[in-house]
Parts: structure tokens; C-alpha cells; sequence
């Protein structure tokens, strides 16, 4: 259930009916909106339907949410969540644009990329460190001399850092130099890892499971939020379907389902989507048309080297064009690139 406070009510109103949800044995999550508060009601049902909370001071109104997800819902936040990580913004009216090559591969490849992404307008260097990669023969990541070769880049061109988190125990030392957690497609229902991200300050990067419905990608989401961390970032990579000239199916559909069903910001990453370097950018341009909150988007210096998607990775020229066209869709969606 979700307690709609009055646009004028007290915090000694908030108080009361707090200190009511604790006593009847019930948790709650505040949310304080622009112009009211909202508190999320959390615990069994049958214990909240004998609280009579319409007649607490204060309280407008109470709605009950059918789906099994609640702080992700829309109607627990009507306004969009605005992600801040370290004053680039996600959500709203601002778009975030992540670019940067799937695998750290060196000092050298990673600075060129950074260099390139950030010239073209990208806010935040992606880069995997630690690869869930389908063989285990194939090339796993740098791992901790990646995440240092990250801050590194971070250094010398202020992008913000996001990169994967393969499994709870990496969340620690992977905390240590991201800007944002990247839980990957085949992680979305590691439940563990999911709460382990939620007990972090650090924004979490969500990533759609490989064949996860809606719903059970908001439940993740929700899993996260549970534990605390309010900053989460939804990601439509494509799932799988029956069809198998794209890598996956890139479903456009989900971003203006999620944000009618909730208040997150969503992006999209037509590389893992398609697996078609040439796919990229109208799907990207499709995306940002289609409503979501940013990209990701692999980029490679010279991609026929790349040691991991150099098939489905954009050179910094194709980037660079990429951005130009994402400038004048954001415009007429009235949305902001920086
Ligand atoms: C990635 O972004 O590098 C990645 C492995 O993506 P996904 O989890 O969507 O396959
Ligand atoms: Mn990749």
C-alpha cells in the first residue's frame, strides 16, 4: 500500500502515522515528492488492511498497489526520478549517454576511447573489468588493473565511471573505483548481488535479464531499492527470441511500458540489443524517439582489434556522427544531452 500525504501536511503528521506502521508491525519508505510526501507501506497484508489509515492526520489518500513491485512503482513517485551521479544526471529531462569499449583492454585503447566519447558529448566511460563472458576460454577482463586503468581515465577526462559487477563478493573493491555498478543481463536475478548493491551509495545500472519479462526486471529493480539505494538505472538490451539474425531482440516496446509503470530513468544499449555495428545508431536514434532517459553504446577505437564486440562496436567517427542526430531528437523530445 501507498500512504498520499496532504500537499500541507506536518512532519509531526508523517510522524504519527510512521510511528502507527512501526507499531502494527509494518516497514515504510518515505519519499518526499516536490509537494507532498509519499510513504510506501511494506509487510503482510492482512496487517495492513486493519490499519484505518484514510482517517490518520493528514493522509489523503491511500492506494493500494496490485504489482509485487512498489518503491519502483509509479504510483509510489509520480514525478520521474532524476539519477545524479556526482552532477551528470539521468532522468527527466536529462539525458545520459555511456560510451566506451565492452572490455578494458589497455592504458592506451581505454584513454583514446575516453578521449573520443567525451569530445562527442558522452557523460560517462563504460568498460568492463570483470567479463561474464558465454566461454570460459574467452578473454574474462583486466579485473582490478582494469578498475585502475578506469579511475585513471576518470582522472584525466572527468567522465563518470560505470562498469560490472560480476558477483557480490566484487562489489566492495569494484565500489571503490566506480561512479555507477553495472549489474549485467545474466546477473538480473542474482538476488544477492542485488542487495548487496542496494546497501551501497553507489547509482546501479540494471541491465534487462536475457529472457526476464517486465515484470520480473521491475521486481529486481525493486530488490535494490528495498535495501535503501533509491539511485537505479533501468537498461533494455534486447532479449531472446526466436529470431536470430540480431544477437538479441531489441524491445523498444519495454521503454515506454517501464516509464508509464515507473518513475526510473530508462535507457537502452542497441550494441548488446543488435550485435550489429550498423544496427546501432537507428536504434539508438529509435530510443531517445521512443522516450528513454539514455544510451549505452559501445565504442572502439578500432574495433576490428577489440578483444571482446568489436563486431557491434562504433568507431569514434560513427559515434561522433551518432551524437549529432541524438542532439537534434533530444530537442524536438525536449530533452538535454549535458
Ligand atoms: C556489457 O555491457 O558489457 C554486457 C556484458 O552486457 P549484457 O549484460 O547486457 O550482456
Ligand atoms: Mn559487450
Amino acid at each position: 500500500m501507498i500512504i498520499v500525504m496532504r500537499p500541507k501536511s506536518s512532519q509531526s503528521d508523517v510522524d504519527t502515522v510512521t510511528k502507527k506502521l512501526v507499531e502494527a508491525g509494518l516497514q515504510y519508505h518515505l519519499s518526499q515528492g516536490e509537494s507532498r510526501t509519499i510513504i510506501g507501506v511494506i509487510g503482510d497484508k492482512k496487517l495492513i488492511a486493519k490499519l484505518p489509515v484514510d482517517v490518520f492526520p493528514g493522509v489523503e489518500k491511500s492506494v493500494s498497489v496490485t504489482e509485487s513491485y512498489k518503491l519502483v512503482s509509479r504510483e509510489f513517485r509520480q514525478e520521474d526520478t532524476i539519477v545524479n551521479v556526482g552532477g551528470a544526471l539521468i532522468g527527466g529531462q536529462h539525458l545520459g549517454i555511456m560510451a566506451g569499449p565492452c572490455a578494458v583492454e589497455s592504458m592506451e585503447q581505454l584513454l583514446e576511447a575516453a578521449t573520443v566519447v567525451r569530445e562527442a558529448g558522452a557523460q560517462f566511460l563504460r568498460g568492463g573489468a570483470y567479463k561474464p563472458r558465454t566461454s570460459p576460454y574467452a578473454f574474462q577482463g583486466l579485473e582490478e588493473k582494469g578498475l585502475e586503468m578506469l579511475a585513471e581515465a576518470r582522472n584525466k577526462t572527468g567522465l563518470k565511471i560505470v562498469t560490472e559487477v560480476v558477483d557480490a563478493t566484487s562489489v566492495e573493491i569494484v565500489s571503490k573505483y566506480a561512479d555507477v555498478l553495472q549489474v549485467g543481463a545474466r546477473n538480473m536475478q542474482n538476488f544477492n548481488l542485488l542487495k548487496t548493491v542496494g546497501r551501497t551509495d553507489k547509482a546501479v545500472l540494471l541491465k534487462r535479464g536475457l529472457s526476464a519479462t517486465i515484470s520480473e526486471w521491475l521486481n529486481a529493480a525493486e530488490y535494490i531499492m528495498s535495501e535503501g539505494n533509491y539511485n537505479v538505472i533501468l537498461c533494455e538490451r534486447g532479449i531472446r527470441t526466436f529470431e536470430t539474425y540480431t544477437r538479441n531482440t531489441l524491445d523498444l516496446s519495454a521503454v515506454a511500458i517501464v516509464k508509464s509503470l515507473s518513475h526510473l530513468p530508462v535507457i537502452v544499449d542497441p550494441s548488446h540489443g543488435t550485435g550489429i555495428w550498423k544496427m546501432v545508431s537507428p536504434m539508438s536514434r529509435a530510443a531517445i524517439a521512443a522516450g528513454a532517459d539514455g544510451l549505452m553504446i559501445e565504442v572502439h577505437p578500432n574495433p576490428a582489434e577489440a578483444l571482446c564486440d568489436g563486431s557491434q562496436s562504433l568507431t569514434p567517427q560513427n559515434f561522433s556522427k551518432l551524437m549529432g542526430e541524438i542532439g537534434a531528437i533530444s530537442q524536438i523530445m525536449d530533452k538535454k544531452l549535458r
